[in-house]
């Protein structure tokens, strides 16, 4: 084998291959952070928010590396988000890793509220709730109007029994907002949770594969 970096794997390979290979850090998802005052009070005491291995080396000594300005778009109030980065103190790895409150969605930088609101008609939205363009509306359910075979193969190859029979359940040809549905149904989730709940296990089994984006890293 050569060292070079291959050109990003079909998405099979990615399957089997290992979540071992060197880079540099990226992004990960608090699942318990779902409300601002949770998020506030980690970012105040950076250990609720700090990584316990890093999970590129499996090192367990991270530090703040530093603090990143965002600009969410769709949550009341809020105009700028604070966001941890820690860094991997092994000198051998120094993995970046952000780490992003499970209400905020990891790369379209909306908040989960807001987008379900948008494609749920049965989720009323509260009145003072900012309303994404139509067009970014448009994407997103078409989005969710796609196949969700890739992520079928995902979550029948790695995720727990219970969510392996939320893909049998479905069928291979469902919509990936059927998989959302019959996935919150399962294990109980909250309607207003579903999306971000199944984004953030699909970002956790496998990056790259995103529920409601193409490709990591586009916008
Ligand atoms: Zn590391």
């Amino acid at each position: 084998m050569d060292h070079h970096d291959p050109p990003p794997p079909p998405v099979e390979e990615c399957l089997t291959s290992s979540r071992k290979r060197k880079y540099k850090g990226g992004t990960l998802i608090a699942q318990g952070v779902r409300t601002l005052d949770e998020h506030g009070k980690r970012v105040a005491d950076a250990d609720l928010y700090r990584p316990e291995i890093c999970p590129a080396c499996e090192g367990s000594s991270l530090h703040v590396h530093d603090r990143l300005e965002r600009h969410p778009r769709g949550l009341i109030l809020v105009a700028v988000l604070t966001v941890l980065r820690f860094i991997c103190a092994n000198p051998e790895c120094r993995a970046t890793w952000r780490v992003l409150p499970a209400f905020l969605a990891r790369n379209l930088w909306w908040g989960w509220e807001p987008i379900a609101h948008a494609t749920q008609p049965e989720i009323a939205a509260p009145t003072e709730a900012p309303e994404p363009p139509t067009r970014t509306r448009q994407r997103w359910m078409a989005r969710l109007r796609s196949s969700a075979r890739q992520l079928m193969v995902l979550l029948a190859s790695r995720g727990t029994q219970a969510v392996q029979a939320v893909g049998a359940a479905v069928g291979v040809n469902a919509t990936r907002t059927a998989l959302v549905r019959e996935h919150a149904v399962q294990l109980g989730i909250p309607v207003l949770w579903r999306l971000a709940t199944l984004a953030a296990l699909v970002d956790r089994l496998e990056r790259g594969i995103r529920l409601m984006w193409r490709w990591a890293g586009s916008a």
